[in-house]
Order: structure tokens, then sequence, then C-alpha cells
């Protein structure tokens, strides 16, 4: 047998012991995970220093703590989350109780990638635990270093018939895809996702697609521009670019682009100093294949900004660019680096009719004070999920599905919904037998007075 094989197989049988099912067995693991994650602190940080020079600050902000918070909201709620959810019933069944019980679907897989490379491994496995299911991580082999750290991590603290890591890149994914698993939970790329979900479909497996997408950023020019532009900076720059929810590009109405562009270009330096790419604390491209994609865009339009980098540590400055279409190379697929096209209009229906020739993305932020203009781009367009005035914080509550629509994903998680994505809603009806309606069976004169 395959090792890939006999993972899954350990896994099924240890999910058929019951083990995995009840509230404590699931505290207990939850606690683990976070004692593993509070132990390694250290580790991790060095970990993502060494895989995409991530500062100290940007690893605890966007991974660690992200993860704790999510393992102790996900405590805080899980006993509630588990109780069978009673629901009517019509007059027909009159007697009976219906209710709506969880169970886990059995034998799970995360396939992660590069860019949140802890987080993004980690926390769909929270919603594994917690509604009582195994599972298999598959980190990217892009950041060898979390990869590895993650697997002596998980090695040390589970079973591996309950919880393991598979390292690996293309090869080793699809050796996983080739088994039968009960969920897979893929993040990554659209193309990729693609590949995930017809493997799952050999076996009928339930699939979450978190993917990526042209996440457009709109200011209008009631906006409060000076903290528009904080906002968006920090959003687009996080990582260098590298976040899925970030601000693909801006959208601008004409008359305070000036102004914005202005306000960006200050709040670049306040966050990432004079020279960003001397900054010790500014993130890596994660390798020279994205190195090289990314500064081939930096011929189209006028870089209003930034538009520096060094091919030795892989950083790109933080880079306006202005003067763009929709035409360019740079608006053809998500950026997902630190480079931020900039698009002017003059009125808001050009930019939501723009929009909606295009695939839907996984984010959208508007910018502008006027609650009728808000709820009109908020109504018109589909989009994964998004921010009035803001930019990524709506992933940080745990309280909102995360996830896309169409292009930019399937399904969603984070808080509850990652313990309802790994749940499957059995309904039960439990019948009476003290006495029997006869409505049901033939001949009953009863039914015909529905009708
Ligand atoms: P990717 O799709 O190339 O790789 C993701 C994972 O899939 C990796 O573990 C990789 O080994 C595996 N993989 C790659 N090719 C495969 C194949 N042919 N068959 C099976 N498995 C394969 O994505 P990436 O470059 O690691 O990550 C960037 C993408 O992920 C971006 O598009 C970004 O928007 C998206 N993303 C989405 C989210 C989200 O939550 N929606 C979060 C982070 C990143």
């Amino acid at each position: 047998m395959d090792y890939i094989e006999e993972i899954v197989q350990n896994q099924r049988n240890y999910f058929h012991t019951g083990k995995t099912l009840s509230y404590n067995y699931r505290v207990e693991q939850l606690k683990a995970l976070r004692t593993m994650l509070k132990e390694n602190e250290k580790e991790i940080y060095q970990a993502l220093k060494k895989d995409l020079n991530k500062s100290r600050y940007e690893a605890l902000t966007t991974e660690l703590g992200f993860l704790l918070t999510e393992i102790d909201f996900t405590l805080s709620h899980l006993k509630k989350w588990m109780e069978p959810r009673k629901v009517d019933a019509p007059i027909t069944h009159k007697g009976s109780q219906s209710y709506i019980q969880k169970e886990p679907y059995g034998v799970t897989l995360a396939i992660a990638p590069w860019n949140y490379p802890l987080q993004l491994a980690i926390a769909p496995v929270i919603g594994a635990i917690a509604a009582g299911n195994t599972a298999v991580i598959k980190p990217s082999e892009f950041t060898k270093e979390t990869s590895s750290l993650l697997t002596k991590m998980i090695q040390s603290t589970f079973d591996p018939a309950y919880i393991t890591v598979v390292e690996g890149d293309v090869n080793e994914s699809q050796k996983l895809l080739d088994q039968r698993f009960d969920y897979i939970f893929f993040t990554g790329s659209s193309n990729v996702g693609k590949i995930v979900m017809r493997e799952a479909s050999k076996y009928l497996t339930p699939v979450t697609l978190e993917l990526g997408g042209k996440s457009p950023a709109i200011v209008n020019k009631d906006a409060n521009i000076d903290l528009t532009a904080k906002r968006i900076v920090w959003g687009k720059f996080t990582n260098a670019g590298q976040t899925c929810v970030a601000p693909d590009f801006i959208y601008v109405h004409e008359k305070v682009k000036p102004k914005l562009l202005k306000a960006m270009k200050k709040y670049i330096k306040t966050l990432y100093g004079k020279k960003p790419i001397e900054n010790n604390d500014y993130v890596q491209i994660v390798n020279k294949k994205h190195f090289t994609r990314l500064t081939s865009f930096l011929t189209n339009g006028e870089i209003y900004c930034g538009g520096t980098y060094d091919e030795e540590t892989l950083r790109i400055s933080p880079t306006i660019v202005d003067n763009i279409s929709w035409e360019d190379p740079i608006m053809q697929d998500e950026i997902f680096g630190p480079l931020l096209p900039v698009l002017t209009f003059k009125e808001l229906d050009e930019v939501i009719g723009d929009l909606k020739v295009h695939e839907k993305p996984l984010a959208l932020y508007y910018f502008g004070e006027n609650k009728k203009q808000q709820e009109k781009v908020m109504n018109s367009l589909s989009f994964g999920g998004g921010c009035i005035n803001d930019t990524l914080y709506h992933l940080a509550n745990p309280h909102l599905p995360f996830g896309g629509v169409g292009n930019s994903g399937m399904g969603s998680y984070h808080g509850k919904y990652s313990f309802d994505t790994f749940s499957h809603e059995k309904s039960i009806l439990k019948q009476t037998t003290k006495f029997d309606i006869p409505l049901r069976y033939p001949g009953s004169k009863l039914a015909y007075s529905i009708v």
C-alpha cells in the first residue's frame, strides 16, 4: 500500500472507532492545538521570517494571533453548536418531533497555499476538529520552513491517524486527490480549484474552494480621502500584496484621484519608511517566478510611486501605477503582489457596469459616505465579502462567513461557519407510536381535503 493510501486508511479506521465524536475529545484536541501553537511561538516567527521575511508583528496579527482567536472562539461556542436543533413541522406531522443533528463527514483533506502558510493550513483544521473529523493537511511546497515546522508540531501533538501533514508539491497533492476523502477544503488559485473539484467529483466528495480574484477598491468623491488612503495602503501592502483579499486595483472618482494618490504615497512612507525595500520588516515575494511575473508589469501605465525592486532579496517596493486601462496585462489576472493599478471613473454606474462583466471577486471595498450609494454598490454587485470604508477587516470577524462566489470560490468558513462546513446536517424525524394519522395511506378521504 502506498504511504498516502495508508494514511487515509488509518484515518478512516480511527474515525470509525468513534473517538473523535465526543464533545470532550474535540475540546481536548482544540486545546492541544492551542498549546502547540503557543509553545512554538518563537519557531513560528523564525519560519515565517525565513520563508517570506514576515515581521514578527505581521506573523502575530495575521497568522498566529488569528488562529489563537479562532480556537478560543470555537472553544467558547462549541457546546451550543453541537446541540441538535429542533425545527417546526406541518400539522400533518402532529405527534412527531423534527430536529437537525450535526455529524462529521469523516476523513477530511485541507490543501493550503503559501501566502499565509500557517494560518491557511491550520484554520480549516480547527473546523474539522470542532466538527469531529480527522484531517490530512497538505501545506504549500513554496514555504518549506513553515511546512516542515508544521509537520514537526503536528507529529508531536496528534496521533497521525487523527491529524497529520503530507508535505510535497503537485505530485503529492495529486496523489492525495486520488484518494477517497469525505470532505476536501482547498485554498489556492481558481485554476487549481477546478482541478480539485474535478478530482473530488470521482467520489462525489463535497468541497469548499477558497480561491482568489481581482478585488476592487472603489473610491467615490465623498469618501474620507485621508482615512481611505491609509486603509487601502495597509490592506494592499500587508504581506506585500500577497493576500487573497488584498485590494487588487483602485477605481477612483476623477475629482478625488490626485488627493487620494498623494495621501497613499504619504502613508506608504509612514507605514514602510522612505525605502521600503531596505526595510527589514517588509515582506518579500515568495519566489523568483512570482518576482519576475510581478516586475514584468512595471512597464504598464505610469508609475506614480515605488517601482523599485531588489532581485537578491526578492523585494518589490509598494508601487502605485497610474493611467491603467482594463486592456493592460496587469488587469488580466489577480496581481498578488505590491503593485496597485489605478482606474478612474466619472459616474458610479460606469464602475458597476464594468465590474459586472468581470468575474465575481473574492472581496470588494467601497469608500464613500453616502448611504444610498453604499447600498447601490452592495446590492448591484456580487462578490465573496467586503467592507464599506475599510479593507480586509471583514475576514477577522468570526461572526461573518468568509468565502468566495463564482470564480472566487464556493462555501465559507471562520467561526461557526467552519464548524458548519465540516458537518453534515442530518435531518431526523422522531414519530409517535401513540396514534397514527391516516392521511398518508391510500384511500384516506382527508388527503382530498388538503387540495
Ligand atoms: P495554488 O493553487 O498554486 O496552490 C495551492 C495548493 O495546491 C498548494 O498546496 C499546491 O501544492 C497545490 N497544487 C498546485 N497545483 C496543483 C495541481 N495541479 N493539482 C493538485 N494540487 C495542486 O495557489 P498558491 O499559488 O499557493 O496561492 C495563491 C492563490 O491562492 C491566489 O490565487 C490566492 O488568491 C489564493 N488564495 C485564496 C485564499 C482564500 O482564502 N480564498 C487565501 C489565500 C490564497
